[in-house]
């Protein structure tokens, strides 16, 4: 029998607030009764802010964050089309995966797992490209499973000096709500999220919005699609309708968990990831190990994945820590099984949650045979939380 708290360390699903959990206890509802829009219009409008977009348009699908990345590639592109996309991690490389098996031409380029999109080449390839048959490029914002986020601004200043007219996809699913993403000011034609990270909710949301480009594009675009169509949405979300049966509990959990966003500030929000990731990182550097991250500039604010000495095993790290002290950290995904661990850091987080989890990692890794010494990497963090403490605590 386990006692106590359970801690969850992975990057998504991440804790949901009492609050926002306890907002989502309430009784079925009629989705076609006339006041449904005062719940779901309030939504579309307060997620417009998360994404900062002022001329795009959301969309809630019943799905999860992989749903998005199909709605976002079948409503745009037709079958055949080029587009260029990077993978340097298990999320880019499924994104990838998903894009060939829905027929499209891609252009993959291999960068090393740790480092993050290649601007560079992009724009290399973008300048080459004098006859625009690449019609879109892909970033992922977050490699969730690598910890390396990368620079989407500088890919939009590749597009803009090739004169390039490509749609820019962004998959945001563990960077929107948590690191500064901003759709408008970046030139994002799709962001892609969902419910169980930043948002702090249970699965079962996939997010877009849109940008207007990508609307225009929606309208022609051939490639075969059904239960993501754009255009089944957008008039009865008008209104504040569906097409069909929304996870209206979901909505509840939803209004509860922007109010929050909103109440500490989204540059608050962003802020204080960067100072709680900034702990964790300390702490991972005292103990002398490392991160997949080749450098700070790709360093990731809401997940840390940590390199263990080469002769432990991660997998046995994560399994003491769940098995001894009812902790759940990331495991390692495909090439980077056994060699690492992560820390998600993201979401309704605080300074003695993190440093929970690195004590609590000391003990596994200590366990799993490491060379760690006690309260290394905790004093560490705390060093840096004591001289980065945050503003007075908010009751929300
Ligand atoms: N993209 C990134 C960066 C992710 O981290 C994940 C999931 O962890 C996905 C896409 C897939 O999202 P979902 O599991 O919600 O379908």
């Amino acid at each position: 029998m386990k006692t106590g708290q359970t801690h969850l360390f992975i990057p998504g699903p991440t804790n949901i607030p009492e609050p926002v959990r306890q907002a989502m206890n309430v009784p079925m509802q009629d989705m076609r009764a006339p006041d449904f829009g005062d719940l779901t219009l309030g939504l579309f409008a307060d997620l417009k802010r998360v994404f900062r977009t002022e001329t795009g348009q959301v969309f809630l699908f019943p799905g999860s964050g992989t749903g998005a990345w199909e709605a976002a590639i079948t409503n745009t592109l037709n079958p055949g089309d080029k587009v260029l996309m990077a993978r340097f991690g298990q999320f880019s490389h499924l994104w990838v995966e998903m894009a060939q098996r829905l027929g499209l031409d891609v252009e993959v380029v291999d960068v090393p797992w740790g480092a993050g999109c290649p601007v560079k080449e992009f724009s290399r390839r973008l300048g080459a490209d004098k006859h625009g048959q690449i019609k879109a490029v892909f970033v992922t914002h977050n490699e969730t499973a690598t910890g390396v986020t990368s620079d989407v601004a500088g890919v939009r200043r590749a597009l803009d000096e090739c004169m390039h007219d490509a749609l820019l996809f962004v998959d945001g699913v563990s960077s929107i709500a948590s690191i500064d993403f901003r759709m408008d000011d970046w030139g994002v034609d799709l962001a892609v999220t969902g419910s169980q990270k930043g948002l702090m909710l249970p699965a079962g949301l996939g997010i877009l919005a849109v940008s207007e480009k990508a609307m225009e594009a929606s309208k022609a675009a051939t490639m075969r699609r059904a239960y993501f169509e754009f255009s089944d949405m957008v008039n009865l979300n008008a209104t504040g309708y569906f097409p069909y049966t929304p996870p209206t509990q979901l909505f509840h959990g939803l209004r509860r968990s922007l109010d929050r966003i909103f109440a500490e500030g989204l540059d608050n929000v962003i802020a204080r990831h960067h100072r709680l990731a900034e702990g964790v990182r300390r702490g991972v550097q005292a103990w002398g190990l490392h991160l997949v991250a080749e450098s700070p500039a790709f360093y990731s604010d809401t997940v840390s994945a940590i390199r263990v000495p080469r002769d432990v095993d991660a997998r046995e790290v994560i399994r003491i820590g769940y098995e001894r002290y009812n902790i759940s950290f990331g495991t390692g995904l495909a090439q980077l099984a056994g060699k690492v661990f992560r820390i998600g850091h993201l979401g309704d987080l605080n300074e003695g949650m993190c440093l929970t989890a690195l004590s609590l990692a000391e003990l596994s890794l200590a366990a799993a045979g490491a060379k760690v010494e006690f309260g290394a990497g905790v004093a560490a963090a705390q060093d840096w939380y004591a001289e980065n403490a945050p503003a007075a605590r908010m009751n929300i």
